[in-house]
């Protein structure tokens, strides 16, 4: 595990807290909060990965601070364990009903509260790993389908909001079929590593976006730039891919491995991505294959 995970400890008590500290400070990041208003400042400021929480609290307890973190976006995912002198039965179910991982009754064990929290870390560990497998393609190692599909959502409210263009550009390498049949599917697989490689180099603002859609198609997102702006991107895509300079397959009759871009620009108007605006980047794609290949076509403005 790489940077320190970050544990925010919740309690009223300065003794309990101190306590804790001294447990857990060689291991951890740790952010403390003396009442449930504090808890939930600081777990929406600092994100922690982990938050140990007491129960009996005044003015807020622990039980009523993890409903408000269930209720954020932000803090809902984050793992509680309370620890705390209720030893009631009762009181465990109610706070594992909540939605707490762990309930740990004081007096306790400090070896068992501290594996007990690297247990907690793991699975948060393993789990964000994947997560972030889940939407990788497997194959180049870059955005998959479904991770474009999340990120065309958000950065089309964004563009909404900001009323800025957005474009799509979906891409596809040219007489893929030939490299194949001469080279090999395993050398074709080698190509389509060292083209989405090309394919994020080229990119280079933040928000610019590329994903393997399937097959040997790609697509690319590039908000916040006019029509022109995003036009040159993708020329600069293309070249990007053309100047690997990957010899192609005899039959192809072209000297290098290519890709033909099909675009369009639109500011987004209504609520989430219009289901359309695929087909058209799609059709100007293959009007780019019937132009003769390696090229860019874009949509006209409508
Ligand atoms: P065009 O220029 O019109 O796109 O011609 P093309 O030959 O590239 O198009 P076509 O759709 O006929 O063939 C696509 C080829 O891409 C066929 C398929 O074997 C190959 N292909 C698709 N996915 C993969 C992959 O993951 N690995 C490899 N090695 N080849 C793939
Ligand atoms: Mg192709
Ligand atoms: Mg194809």
């Amino acid at each position: 595990m790489s940077a320190p995970f970050s544990v925010l400890i919740v309690d009223d008590e300065k003794q309990n807290r101190s306590l804790l500290t001294a447990l857990l400070q060689d291991d951890y990041r740790l952010v403390l909060a003396k009442n449930g208003v504090q808890a939930l400042e600081k777990a929406r400021a600092h994100e922690p990965d982990l938050i140990l929480m007491d129960v009996l609290m005044p003015d807020m307890d622990g039980y009523e601070v993890l409903k408000r973190l269930k209720n954020d976006d932000l803090t809902r995912d984050i793992p509680v364990i309370f620890i705390t002198a209720m030893d009631a039965a009762g009181d465990e179910e109610r706070g594992l009903d909540l939605g707490a991982v762990d309930y740990i009754t004081k007096p306790f064990h400090p070896s068992i509260v501290r594996v007990r929290i690297r247990n907690h870390l793991q699975s948060v560990h393993q789990r964000r790993l994947l997560e972030e497998l889940a939407m990788l393609d497997s194959l180049t190692g870059i955005p998959n389908r479904r991770r474009f599909n999340e990120v065309y959502e958000r950065e089309w409210r964004r563009c909404m909001r900001s009323r800025l263009p957005i474009s799509l550009v979906v891409l596809d390498v040219d007489q893929f079929k030939h490299y194949n049949d001469s080279f090999g599917h395993a050398a074709g697989d080698e190509v389509l590593r060292r083209v989405a490689r090309a394919l994020q180099a080229s990119l280079r603002r933040p928000a610019d976006f590329v994903a393997r859609y399937g097959g040997e198609e790609f697509v690319m997102l590039l908000p916040e730039i006019d029509q022109a702006g995003a036009q040159s991107l993708a020329e600069a895509v293309r070249l990007g891919v053309e100047q690997l300079h990957i010899p192609h397959a005899r039959d192809a009759g072209v000297p290098w491995i290519t890709i033909s871009l099909g675009g369009v620009t639109v500011v987004p108007t209504q609520e989430g991505p219009d289901p359309g605006l695929f087909t058209v980047a799609d059709d100007f794609l293959y009007r780019a294959k019937h132009l003769g290949r390696n090229r860019v076509e874009w949509a006209p403005r409508d």
